[in-house]
Order: C-alpha cells, then sequence, then structure tokens
C-alpha cells in the first residue's frame, strides 16, 4: 500500500511503465548538433549522415528514437498532401492533477504538437491512408483522453472514407495525470479497430521502441498485420514491474522486438530505411492503391451492404462523445 500512498504524494510522479533501457542507456532522442554518439556501437556519427538513413546508426544499425513529425515526414510522401484530423483537440485536466499543465506546456513547446500523436490522412507511395503516429518526446507517449480520442476518430474516419490505417506507436502506456480516464481510451480504441475491422479494412500497426503498457494492450496490438523495428522494447508490464512481481530476474532480452517476434505475437521486424516501401507493398497486396483504392479487400465492387454482425456491446456513436468535456477533452479555446 505505501507505495500507492507515495503515488499521490508530493511531486507528480508518472507511472507510466518504464523501459528497462531507459535506466541504462543514454538518451536516445535526436540531439542538436554537429555529432552524436551511438549508444550501442559508440560511433561518432555526423548528424547529417544520421539524418539522411532516418536516423539510423550505419555502423551497427542501431534504431534510435524519433519524433511523430519526423515519422510522418519519413512516411508520407508529401506532407502538404497531409490532411491532419482533430488537430486542435487538448485535454482539460479533467483531475486537476498538479503541475500537468506545465508538462504539457513544456512538452508543446518541445514537440510542435499539442499532445502525444499526430493523426490525419496522406498518401504512402501514392495510395491513400489513415496514419496515426504517436510521439515518445511528448510524455512519454502516453494516452490520455486527447490520444484515445484522436485514434478512435482516426478509425472512424478511415471506416467512412474505406481507407486503411497505418499506426506507428511509441508509447509508455497509460496518462497517469488523467487517471481512469486514461485507462478507459484502451476500451474505446479497441472498440474502434472492431468496428473499423467489421468493414473488411486492412489496419497495418508498427510497434516502434518502446511500445509498453496500455498502448500495447490496446489498439496497438490489434493490427491486421503486425511490424517492428529492431531492437525495440515491446510489452506490456516493464522488466523491473514483472522482476518484483516474480521475485527473477527476466531475460535481458524478453521485450525485445527479435524475442517478441521469435514469440509469434509480431509478423515482421522490418529496418526503418525499408518500412515504408513494405508498407506500400502491403497495402498493394490487400488491393488498394489500384482502380479499386476506395474498395475494401474482398469486396466485389456491387457488394454495398457490409455483412451483418451483432452490435457492439460497448458501442458509443461519435455524437455520444461531442461533449468532451466529460471525457476529459475539449477543441482549443474553448477550455474550461
Ligand atoms: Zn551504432
Amino acid at each position: 500500500m505505501s507505495k500507492f500512498r507515495e503515488i499521490f504524494r508530493g511531486k507528480a510522479r508518472y507511472v507510466t511503465v518504464r523501459a528497462e533501457s531507459d535506466k541504462t542507456e543514454p538518451k536516445r532522442e535526436v540531439p542538436d548538433g554537429l555529432w552524436t554518439k551511438c549508444p550501442q556501437c559508440r560511433e561518432l556519427l555526423y548528424n547529417k549522415d544520421l539524418e539522411r538513413n532516418l536516423y539510423v546508426c550505419d555502423k551497427c544499425g542501431f534504431h534510435f528514437r524519433i519524433g511523430g513529425r519526423i515519422r510522418l515526414a519519413q512516411l508520407v510522401d508529401d506532407l502538404e498532401a497531409f490532411e491532419e484530423y482533430d488537430a486542435t483537440l487538448v485535454t482539460t485536466n479533467p483531475l486537476n492533477f498538479p503541475q500537468y499543465e506545465e508538462k504539457l506546456a513544456r512538452d508543446r513547446a518541445k514537440t510542435g504538437n499539442l499532445d502525444a500523436i499526430i493523426t490525419g490522412c496522406g498518401p504512402i507511395g501514392g495510395i491513400p491512408a489513415v496514419l496515426i503516429v504517436m510521439d515518445f518526446m511528448f510524455m512519454g507517449g502516453s494516452m490520455g483522453s486527447v490520444v484515445g480520442e484522436r485514434v478512435a476518430r482516426a478509425f472512424e474516419r478511415a471506416a467512412e472514407r474505406r481507407l486503411p490505417v497505418v499506426a506507428v506507436s511509441a508509447s509508455g502506456g497509460a496518462r497517469m495525470q488523467e487517471g481512469i480516464l486514461s485507462l478507459m481510451q484502451m476500451q474505446k480504441t479497441v472498440a474502434a479497430v472492431e468496428r473499423f475491422s467489421r468493414k473488411g479494412l486492412l489496419y497495418i500497426s508498427v510497434l516502434t521502441d518502446s511500445t509498453t503498457a496500455g498502448v500495447f494492450g490496446s489498439f496497438a496490438s490489434l493490427g491486421d498485420i503486425n511490424l517492428a523495428e529492431p531492437g525495440a522494447t515491446i510489452g506490456f508490464a516493464g522488466q523491473r514491474v514483472i522482476e518484483e512481481t516474480i521475485r527473477k530476474a527476466i531475460p535481458p532480452k524478453l521485450q525485445k522486438a527479435e524475442t517478441v517476434f521469435a514469440n509469434g505475437f509480431i509478423d515482421r521486424i522490418v529496418p526503418r530505411p525499408e518500412l515504408k516501401g513494405e508498407i506500400v507493398k502491403l497495402l498493394t497486396w490487400h488491393g488498394y492503391g489500384r482502380e479499386r483504392d476506395s474498395k475494401p479487400k474482398g469486396t466485389s465492387a456491387g457488394a454495398a451492404a457490409p455483412p451483418k454482425t451483432a452490435p457492439l456491446e460497448d458501442d458509443v456513436p461519435p455524437q455520444a462523445r461531442a461533449n468532451g468535456h466529460a471525457q476529459g477533452f475539449a477543441e482549443r479555446g474553448q477550455q474550461r
């Protein structure tokens, strides 16, 4: 119990699960300056080369963490053609959590985003797709009400427009500062994926370093095809939490993408320089980008009616969520 008391005492603390590697390795955010030392092989890398190499070490293949905007630029053909969804959605600090607003302001300045996510529609290899890109640099990519709502709305729009979804996750889990509202995003996003999936449309999920806890435990692990970047930390509970619970050391690479792949939870590990090509190939194989690119996979041109399925018990129509205040978010300019 003392642990729970500590959580609410004094300074605000994150309870998002931290990857073990965070404690032992140097910071891996893309830095300023001319040179960067690779945390894996210790080589000095010229930043211009690193950028050209999509922030992958050309000596050892180490994948640096990248921000959401950089990721978006790597995947979309033309950022000018990217139509961002719900870019004005902001959290209302529903629990009045101490210092939450300061942390949000700091990370908004740092990343240029209002929250830990970018959603929208843009062409990938000439194929229109809905993109969901998470930003680990924004409060550890944690999922609060804004992240969950934008994920849910992205899937709803993709279903309406009969477009595929490509989600790139990087998250430490639910956002403690929004308490139970954060946990509710797991249910909401999973329901949105399910409704989307029942339309017979394709969802490709890309798990990057690190994707853990509530995001891994909800929409990120539900792709029709789940890809991962090499060396990414992927899992539900963090190494420390597992070890404290079972009182045993777990193998050091248990939560690396390679181990997760070997155990069948990931379909393929794709190095970043090949990621866009792989996504385009998968979209093409599923019939997108051809003359029928607005039609779902496996549906003939004449079949207009979707297959009859039982309604989801937790089905919440978008209009029922229109009053965002009760859900912890608001359009910018309407904050309380
Ligand atoms: Zn290296």
